[in-house]
């Protein structure tokens, strides 16, 4: 015997059980996003790091075939460690004028894939001594990647010890002259150190320190305060000896001398 149809059933929800099922919805949304945004960020760096490899090998080829020598620094222009690879400036900065050109510079003939030299997380910087914002290092210089040759725009600057060469640094040196190939930086992305474009020790000129984080950044990209800078800032970083690895800088970037020695990098060779 079946039972008949109850008369006046209802086969669509009603209000309550859709906002209930609306409301379930946004609640596992909520929960996976974050992670899916973690796990393309994580790609991101590992992307940046397999760049970082690839660009290590170019370099050990560039040596072995000029007497063991690293690249010489840029030509003259506010850009010196972004000429050693990658693609063109952007010309439409005053600043980027007499950067080289992506066929002029020295890598040129180990990677001609200028993609190879762009962070998917660039953000750029916005240097205060600058009159333009750069958004995408990468697009404006031609590289994400700042080649170490020596720390700082101005050698004065917030190292402890003199340096052995304060004006070109690793830069057209033989691989002898580096004192540690595992620790030393050859190549590092923006946010690893910060960015001074005025000498602090000239009266005139206040300092103008800019810190940047990309990967893991939730905006600003760039900032002008030491106290905004977040606690952790990742960064990738290539080492002489090949090998790239990306490490949390923010302990160091936020100190007063971020450039010197740690258990893990190196930035300058100190004169002895
Ligand atoms: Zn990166």
């Amino acid at each position: 015997m079946t039972t008949p149809p109850t008369p006046g059933l209802r086969l669509a929800f009603t209000l309550i059980e859709l906002l209930v099922v609306i409301a379930i919805i946004g609640i596992l949304a909520s929960l996976l996003l974050p992670t899916l945004g973690r796990a393309k960020e994580q790609a991101r760096l590992t992307r940046c790091r397999s760049n970082l490899h690839q660009i290590g090998i170019a370099f050990e080829m560039y040596r072995n075939e000029n007497r063991d020598r690293f690249p010489p620094q840029g030509q003259s222009s506010h850009w010196k460690s972004f000429q050693y690879g990658g693609g063109d400036p952007n010309w439409k900065f005053a600043d980027n004028l007499g950067t080289l050109a992506a066929t002029n510079r020295p890598l040129w003939t180990y990677i001609k894939a200028a993609e190879t030299f762009h962070c998917p997380a660039d953000g750029g910087a916005d240097p205060l001594t600058l009159t333009h914002k750069f958004d995408d290092t990468f697009r404006d210089i031609g590289t994400s990647y700042r080649y170490n040759y020596v720390p700082w725009t101005y050698p004065s600057w917030h190292t402890w010890q003199v340096q052995a060469d304060a004006t070109d640094g690793l830069a057209g040196k033989p691989g002898a002259w580096v004192p540690d190939p595992a620790r030393f930086v050859l190549l590092a992305e923006w946010p690893a150190l910060p960015y001074g474009g005025t000498d602090p020790m000239s009266p005139s000129q206040p300092p103008d320190p800019t810190w940047a984080v990309w990967h893991f950044s939730r905006s600003p990209k760039s900032l002008h305060s030491v106290s905004a800078v977040p606690q952790k800032v990742i960064a990738a970083v290539l080492f002489v000896d090949g090998h790239a690895v990306a490490s949390d800088f923010g302990k160091v970037v936020k100190s007063n001398l971020p450039a010197e020695p740690t258990a893990t990098c190196v930035w300058y060779k100190p004169w002895r």
